[in-house]
C-alpha cells in the first residue's frame, strides 16, 4: 500500500498550513469518511467534527440525496457555460430560491465559485457602481480588524488579519482597516469608523465591508447597535455596505442570514461554504434593487467579470437541494436551540474554571476565550499555547475544533453541523471541560 504519509509531504502542498511542519510530522488526520456529525480518520478513529469542517459542512456529512442530485446532474448536463446569453435551469432556480430567502430589497444574483471570489466580486461591483455614475474616485474599501474575507487579491487586502499579508503583501492598495468591535464596544468602533472615513475622504470610499459576526478572528459577536450604528454611518457619507455571510449564511447563527440578528438592510451581502454545506464549491454575491436597477440603467456593453464556474450546473443543483434539505429538517431553529444551550454549557464553564474567559455564541457559531486573569483579560503568554494545548486535548477526546492565536488570543472555536442534537452538545461540553481541566 502506498504511503500517504510521505507521499502528502512530498506532493500535496496544504492550504493555509506550515509547509516546514508539514515536512516534520506529516498530515495528522486523514479523514477517510463522513457521517452526519462524525468525521472517521484511516485508522478508524471517530471524531465529532465540531468546526463542521471548515464552518460549513451544515446538512452533515454523508447525505446521499445531495450525492445523488449531482450525479443526476452530472449525467445530465455536467457543464455549460453562463456567459453572455447561455443560461440554465439549475443556476436560475437557485439564484430565485437565494432572492425568496434573502433579506428584503436583495434580489439578484452573481454566483461564484467560493468566499474569496465573492468578495472579490463585491468590491468589484461596488467600485463599478460608482464608476458608472460618474464616481470614479470612490475606490477605496474600507473593512474591519480582525476581520476574514478570504486569499484572493481584493478579499485578501480586505482581511483585516496581518498573518494574511505575510506571504505577498498586501496585494491591492485602497484599502484600510477601523478597529474591531471586539473588546472596545460599539462607541469606540464606530468612532473609528467614521475617523477612517473622514480621514480617507468619503468621496473616496466606495464600500464598507463587515463579517455579522467575524469568524476566524476568533467569533467576535458584536453588540446588538453595532452594525445598525455602521449601517447609519454607511447611509451618511454614502458608502455601500457588503455583509460577509460565508460563514453566518443559511442558518448558522439560527436565522438564515446573520444579518436577520441586526435589522438593516446591506447592499451586498456575499456568501458561500453553507450555500451546498461544503458538498461542492459554490458562492455567490446577492445584489440589492437598487445597485441592480443602477447597474441595469447604466453598465453599459459587457460586465468584464465572470469565473468559468459562476453558476455551475451542479454546483447550484446541489446547492438548490441543500437549501431544501435545510428547510424541510427545521435546521435553522435547530441552530438556534442548540446554540442557545451551547452557549450555555460554555457560561457554566466560566463559572466554573478560572481560566475561561469571555465566551460567546450566536447559533451555532461560538467561541471560548482563556486567560489568564480574569479581572483584566490578562493573556496567557503566547509560548504557553494554552489554546492549541487545549484543542489537542479534545482531539485525544475524540473532538475536532479550531485555535484562533492571532495577536496573542488564546481562542477555540464551536461550529458543529447544524443537525445536532442536544445530546451530542452535552458530549462536547463534558469533554471540553475534561480537556481544560487537563491543560489548566
Ligand atoms: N469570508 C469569510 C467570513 C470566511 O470565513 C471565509 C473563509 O473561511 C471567506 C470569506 C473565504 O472563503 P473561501 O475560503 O471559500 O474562499
Amino acid at each position: 500500500m502506498k504511503n500517504l504519509v510521505e507521499l502528502d509531504k512530498n506532493h500535496f502542498i496544504h492550504p493555509t498550513s506550515s509547509i516546514q511542519q508539514q515536512q516534520e510530522y506529516g498530515p495528522k488526520i486523514i479523514v477517510e469518511k463522513g457521517d452526519g456529525i462524525f468525521l472517521t480518520d484511516k485508522e478508524g478513529n471517530v471524531f465529532i467534527d465540531a468546526m463542521s469542517s471548515l464552518w460549513n459542512v451544515n446538512v452533515g456529512h454523508g447525505r446521499k440525496e445531495l450525492a445523488e442530485v449531482a450525479k443526476q446532474q452530472m449525467e445530465k448536463l455536467a457543464f455549460s457555460s453562463a456567459f453572455s446569453t447561455f443560461s440554465h435551469e439549475p443556476a436560475i432556480l437557485l439564484a430565485e430560491k437565494i432572492a425568496s430567502i434573502a433579506p428584503e430589497g436583495l434580489n439578484a444574483i452573481f454566483f461564484t465559485s467560493g468566499g474569496s471570489e465573492s468578495n472579490d466580486t463585491a468590491i468589484k461591483i461596488a467600485r463599478h457602481y460608482w464608476r458608472i455614475q460618474g464616481d470614479t474616485q470612490k475606490k477605496k474599501i474600507v473593512a474591519l480588524k480582525r476581520g476574514y474575507h478570504g486569499v484572493a487579491a481584493a478579499s485578501t487586502s480586505a482581511t483585516g488579519i496581518p498573518e494574511f499579508w505575510s506571504m505577498a503583501g498586501r496585494l491591492m492598495e485602497h484599502v484600510v482597516h477601523a478597529e474591531t468591535h471586539y473588546m472596545k464596544g460599539t462607541q469606540i468602533a464606530i468612532q473609528s469608523l467614521r475617523e477612517i472615513i473622514e480621514q480617507e475622504g468619503p468621496e473616496n470610499i466606495a464600500a464598507f465591508i463587515v463579517e455579522p459576526v467575524q469568524g476566524a478572528g476568533g467569533v467576535i459577536v458584536p453588540s446588538e447597535d453595532y452594525l445598525i450604528e455602521a449601517r447609519k454611518v454607511c447611509n451618511e457619507y454614502d458608502i455601500l455596505m457588503i455583509v460577509d455571510e460565508v460563514i453566518t449564511g443559511f442558518g448558522r447563527t439560527g436565522k438564515m442570514f446573520g444579518i436577520e440578528h441586526f435589522n438593516l438592510q446591506p447592499d451586498m451581502i456575499t456568501f458561500a461554504k453553507g450555500i451546498t454545506s461544503g458538498y461542492i464549491q459554490l458562492g455567490g454575491v446577492i445584489i440589492s434593487d437598487h445597485i441592480h436597477e443602477v447597474l441595469k440603467e447604466k453598465s453599459k456593453g459587457t460586465l468584464f467579470h465572470g469565473y468559468t464556474y459562476s453558476g455551475h450546473p451542479v454546483a447550484t443543483a446541489v446547492g438548490l437541494k441543500n437549501l431544501e434539505i435545510i428547510e424541510r429538517e427545521g435546521l435553522v431553529e435547530n441552530a438556534r436551540v442548540m446554540g442557545n444551550r451551547l452557549l450555555k454549557g460554555f457560561q457554566k464553564l466560566q463559572e466554573e474554571i478560572d481560566i475561561v474567559g469571555d465566551v460567546r455564541g450566536l447559533g451555532l457559531l461560538g467561541a471560548i476565550e482563556f486567560v489568564q486573569d480574569r479581572s483584566n483579560h490578562q493573556r496567557f503568554a503566547p509560548e504557553l499555547q494554552v489554546a492549541v494545548k487545549v484543542i489537542e486535548a479534545l482531539h485525544q477526546r475524540g473532538i475536532i475544533c479550531r485555535p484562533v492565536t492571532y495577536e496573542g488570543v488564546d481562542i477555540i472555536c464551536f461550529a458543529p453541523p447544524l443537525i445536532i442534537n442536544q445530546y451530542q452538545v452535552d458530549t462536547i461540553l463534558e469533554r471540553l471541560q475534561d480537556a481544560i481541566l487537563d491543560v489548566r
